[in-house]
């Protein structure tokens, strides 16, 4: 990504002779001059690196003079040294948005980049990276931006999205009374909008986002009920970091995270109050500074520091990313649709994170990730893993390396599932994959697992079928490069067991090759299967029924005070016939339950509520826990006898500290267990459950105090989208399959 450009200018500037190359394993410079010159050269490369460049380390060394007349570029490209150099978009740089005010042919030109900067991978449909192998092929460079693009030189030498107010693409506003172009104009009618309290669907660099001010509730009550979308929280975008600060508490890890290149949606503790309808009072706001130059334009209009910035789609869709469709879709939402002539090639999300424990905890890589590949210690070529099915993601292998897919979404909704095999095709070509050997889930019913075996009667090639939580214990040791046996402790939603029960919390005895099963929670009725995950009050019932049978005092919570009687008998009966109700290990179910308990969230109206309005009402400190029992199985009888004690004379928050700290005393407990049979010491965290901060934070540290090698994921999910990653590196150890 212009790394050898960018030494070259530095040579120039320290009047040094010499060359630059691409190596598999680095860049090589040689150079000669003034010592001084040379050693201040050697400082700046990783002062001024371009921003997206991964520079691992440096060494020096001292070699006879080669008598260079020059500094020059060489090396030849082999073609895949290129596959690994597709770089993920970056945010707008620094120069650039100076640019805008400074540079006559881009004075705020929405559309302004440079080689440090700008979109990447998607609007790249073919290698090598070349203009006209991207969606910039339809727009000539005029002179200017041609020179520029010519003149080792400048910012913009090899820039192949380089363009100017001249010759590059350019946006449009449509709505019901008329047609605006230039760009001033579109501005101004999009922050009068918003201002007015309207909503405004705007093509970006991976698909289309809806905005609205984030400030009005009325505008973000209406955006909810065009959207179809009733209380998931909506992500924020600030106008800059102050704007952050004054809503939201940020540490340091978290002020880099946000600002950086990358530019994901971060997850903080909400400091001031913003809107009721933002999200539904969980007490953390999903945040993200602007990273395309059209949003730093807005932002000087808006009377607004912040806007709902949320994906362009109707429900659970994938995000939008073609103008027909935005314009037959998102104009019934918003009203208004400001699109651009450069076409999307490649859909991406924005992606998510959290800071936990100081360190990156990813729970959607999207854009600014992808396709970053994973490092391994291992051989992985021709092998492609196909992953879960919820926040599904795919993840190809090259020679030793994992490329994995952006987040794809919920292959059960019929559009998500074409944008699965849409991207299968897509990363096929770009990346020269040719698979030889496939990797799934367990789980016969998974959409994945279909598509697995479709492929493996059509090409003929052997398939891997990998248990759903031993994949997410390799997950995190492909990150790690470990190859040997760890203790793996996993806590999840939902993943099919070997014995046909729903696994998710799991401790196993696991290496690349296999697993065993040490012990898990306790199997709990699940009644109505999946309808139990919508109504956190079904697992409530089953939890306090199981342990305490017909001597259950309901109205000791509140948990089923908004439910009707006979949906409670019907309940009952599920579970005593066992008619729809499949057992359940799911660390996630158990949260569910505690929180339907607590009366936080009796029925779920988003992905993971109930967990989440648990954590959030943590606020005071304790070490304290609830007791519970370590035999073949953990059971929790006594804690939920004691919780149901509790209330309702002591305060929810200190309830769910000890919940919390409940489940890390029993992870290290059982840890402590199996370290003692097998001396095992290193321990391998993940799961869908362990994207709860406190909760890894507090198990991280219990574990540590005590000695243990503590392991998580950072570079994928811990939650269902990095298991993709984890069936690879497994599926590797079975290459013997492959012919
Ligand atoms: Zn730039
Ligand atoms: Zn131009």
């Amino acid at each position: 990504m212009g790394f050898r450009p960018y030494i070259y200018r530095l040579a120039i500037k320290h009047k040094l002779i010499g060359e630059v190359d691409n190596r598999t394993n680095g860049v090589l410079i040689n150079v000669e001059g003034d010592e001084k010159e040379i050693i201040g050269f050697c400082n700046e490369i990783l002062e001024n690196a371009p921003q997206a460049s991964r520079i691992k380390s440096i060494e020096k060394k001292r070699i006879p003079v080669n008598g260079y007349h020059k500094f020059s570029i060489s090396g030849s490209k082999s073609t895949d040294n290129q596959i690994t150099e597709i770089s993920p978009d970056i945010a707008v740089c620094t120069d650039c948005l100076d640019d805008l005010d400074h540079d006559t042919e881009r004075i705020n030109y929405p559309f302004i980049n440079c080689t440090n900067c700008g979109p990447r991978f998607t609007i790249i449909e073919d290698l090598p990276y070349d203009r006209n192998k991207t969606s910039m092929r339809d727009f000539a460079m005029c002179l200017t931006c041609t020179s520029e693009y010519n003149d080792i030189l400048d910012r913009r030498f090899h820039a192949q999205p380089v363009a100017c107010n001249k010759c590059g693409p350019a946006y449009t506003l449509t709505d019901s009374e008329k047609k605006l172009s230039g760009i001033e104009e579109i501005l101004i009618e999009v922050s009068k909008r918003i201002n007015e309290g309207k909503s405004v669907a705007v093509k970006g660099i991976g698909g289309y986002q809806l905005i609205c001010n984030a400030l009005d509730n009325k505008a973000i009550i209406e955006l909810r009920r065009k959207k179809h979308r009733d209380s998931k929280p909506f992500a924020v975008m600030f106008r800059d970091i102050s704007a952050v600060k004054e809503y939201c508490y940020l540490n340091k890890a978290e002020e880099n995270e946000i600002n950086s290149w990358r530019r994901p949606i971060v997850i903080l503790k909400q400091r001031e109050k913003m809107s009721e309808s933002l999200n539904s009072g969980l007490g953390s706001i999903g945040a993200i500074l602007p990273y395309l130059p059209l949003h730093y334009l807005l932002f000087r209009k808006l009377d607004t520091p912040a806007i709902i910035f949320t994906s362009g789609n109707i429900s659970d869709e994938p995000i939008i990313i073609d103008d027909l469709s935005a314009e037959s879709l998102l104009m019934q939402v918003t009203g208004s649709v400001v699109c651009n002539t450069r076409g999307i090639v490649n859909r991406t999300d924005d992606s998510v994170v959290r800071i936990v424990d100081n360190k990156i905890s990813l729970i959607r890589r999207s854009r600014g990730y992808v396709p970053e590949p994973v490092d391994l210690s291992c051989n992985v070529d021709g092998i492609i893993a196909l992953g879960a099915e919820q926040k599904s993601s795919f993840c190809i292998g090259k020679e030793m390396l994992a490329i994995m897919s952006q987040h794809i979404g919920d292959l059960k909704n019929l559009p998500t599932y074409d944008f699965f095999i849409e991207s299968i095709d897509r990363f096929s070509s770009l990346f020269r994959f040719k698979p030889k050997l496939i990797a799934c889930d367990l789980h016969p019913d998974y959409l994945s697992t279909r598509h697995a075996e479709m492929l493996e009667k059509q090409l003929h090639i052997p398939i891997v079928r990998v248990q759903h939580h031993h994949a997410h214990i390799a997950s995190v040791m492909a990150e790690n490069q470990l190859d040997e046996k760890v203790i793996g402790v996993i806590m999840d939603g939902t993943g099919y067991g070997t014995d046909g029960n729903i696994w998710g919390s799991e401790f196993m005895v696991a290496d690349l090759n296999e697993f065993t099963r040490h012990s898990h929670f306790d199997y709990i009725p699940m009644p109505g299967g999946d309808k139990a995950v919508d109504e956190p009050w079904r697992m409530a019932f089953s939890f306090l029924y199981k342990y305490f049978g017909n001597s259950i005092d309901l109205k000791k919570t509140s948990a089923f005070q908004s439910v009707r009687k006979k949906d409670i008998v019907l309940v009952k009966e599920m579970i005593d016939k066992r008619i729809n109700t499949p057992l359940t290990s799911g660390a996630g179910r158990m949260f569910d339950a505690v929180s339907a308990v607590l009366g936080l969230c009796p029925v779920s109206g988003f992905d993971s509520e109930a967990p989440m309005r648990l954590e959030s009402v943590i606020a005071s400190t304790t070490e304290d826990h609830y007791p519970f029992d370590i035999g073949e199985r953990v059971v929790f009888a006594k804690m939920f006898k004691a919780i149901i004690d509790d209330l309702p004379k002591v305060d929810t928050s200190l309830i769910s500290v000890k919940f919390h700290n409940t489940i890390a005393r029993a992870v290290l407990e059982v840890s402590e267990r199996i370290r003692r049979e097998t001396s095992l010491n290193k321990i391998v965290l993940s799961g869908g459950v362990f994207q709860n901060k406190y909760l890894l934070e507090k198990t991280t540290q219990l574990l540590i105090e005590k000695y243990f090698e503590v392991f998580t994921n950072h570079l994928v999910p811990a939650n269902d989208g990095g298991i993709s990653l984890g069936q690879l590196i497994i599926a590797s150890k079975m290459k013997s399959l492959c012919v």
